[in-house]
């Protein structure tokens, strides 16, 4: 509720503080269980950042996280620890984010052996998170090396799962991978989803993987959200200018159904000196007087659907 996240700036020669960005402006979320939560957005729009936040790798500057009603944004390092075993991670990149020294089953087992779990209990858990990720119980015994992208994102994925968490953040899980092994990854955490309702929060800057997977979405813009909606709403009838710009470079392969191409003029403004008024007018078709002037408040504009516009539609 309300976080917001400040980064300084320094010079690497002399450690002196040069300037601060807010890389998460005022951000209030909600994910109910069982539920995934997309947040897409362009690189450095700060998704990434509030996944951290989530996970509390990095600490808020201001706001509230509250986990299963609990707050937990300044927890102390022995209750994070429990913490650990109900929130986990599914990383970017399949090919640095496992040990090329580890065996699959020590990877997996090793969340568990943080955690005080026998022998007995690790080698039954690897076994049952192999199955899920549907890898062959005999992969286990192998080295990261042996496997594809798409192999060891499972066995990515089956680490996350060994301590039965409830919440798991998938930042960028698929970007890495060809597209046709990206497919296979996204109906996996589905498949997953269903069978043991853990809620996910799925990061991604492509908006088609957001729109397969999410229940929800949230479109970030220069660490703000600017439009979170069900995802049939969001595709449907979007009503943030950024979310129509995005949603209409997604290629379409049917002729008859493509629409106007909208293209974004310029870049994201640099956090460190972002634009006054809406963060988005110096891109936007519709800007007015107004927009330079005032920054937009994420309103309700229908149930569950909301935007930070001031001509929203
Ligand atoms: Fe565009 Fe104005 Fe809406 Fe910002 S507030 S998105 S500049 S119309």
């Amino acid at each position: 509720q309300g976080v917001t996240k400040d980064f300084t700036v320094t010079s690497s020669a002399f450690g002196k503080v040069l300037s601060s960005l807010r890389a998460v402006n005022d951000v209030t979320l909600e994910v109910m269980p069982g539920e995934t939560l997309g947040i897409v957005g362009e690189s450095g729009c700060g998704k990434t950042t509030l996944g951290r936040l989530i996970l509390r790798l990095t600490q808020a500057t201001e706001g509230r996280i509250e986990f299963q009603g609990r707050d937990i944004t300044r927890l102390p390092p022995g209750q994070m620890r429990d913490l650990r075993r109900e929130i986990q991670i599914v990383f970017q990149d399949p090919y640095s984010s496992l040990n090329p020294r580890m065996k699959v089953r020590d990877i997996i087992a090793e969340p568990l052996e943080n955690f005080g779990a026998g022998r007995r209990e690790i080698q039954a858990r690897v076994d049952e998170v192999m199955d899920i990720v549907k890898l062959p119980i005999a992969y286990a015994d192998r080295y990261p090396h042996a496997f594809s992208g798409g192999q060891r994102q499972r066995i990515g994925i089956a680490r996350a799962l060994a301590l039965k968490p409830k919440l798991i953040v998938c930042d960028e899980a698929v970007s890495a991978l060809d597209v046709s092994v990206q497919a296979q990854i996204l109906n996996l955490l589905s498949d997953i989803q269903r069978q043991t309702n853990v809620t996910l929060v799925f990061i991604s800057h492509n908006l088609g993987v957001i729109r397969f997977l999410s229940h929800r979405v949230a479109v970030m813009y220069l660490g703000r959200i600017v439009e979170l909606a069900p995802e049939a709403a969001l595709f449907d009838a979007p009503q943030h200018p950024y979310t129509r710009a995005l949603i209409s470079a997604i290629p379409e392969p049917d002729v008859s159904r493509r629409g106007q191409r909208q293209v974004l003029e310029g870049d994201i403004p640099s956090p460190i000196d972002p634009p006054p008024g809406c963060p988005f007018h110096l891109r936007c078709p519709k800007a007015q007087e107004q927009c330079r002037n005032a920054a937009p408040k994420l309103q309700g504009i229908a149930p569950r659907h909301s935007v930070a516009c001031h001509f929203p539609g």
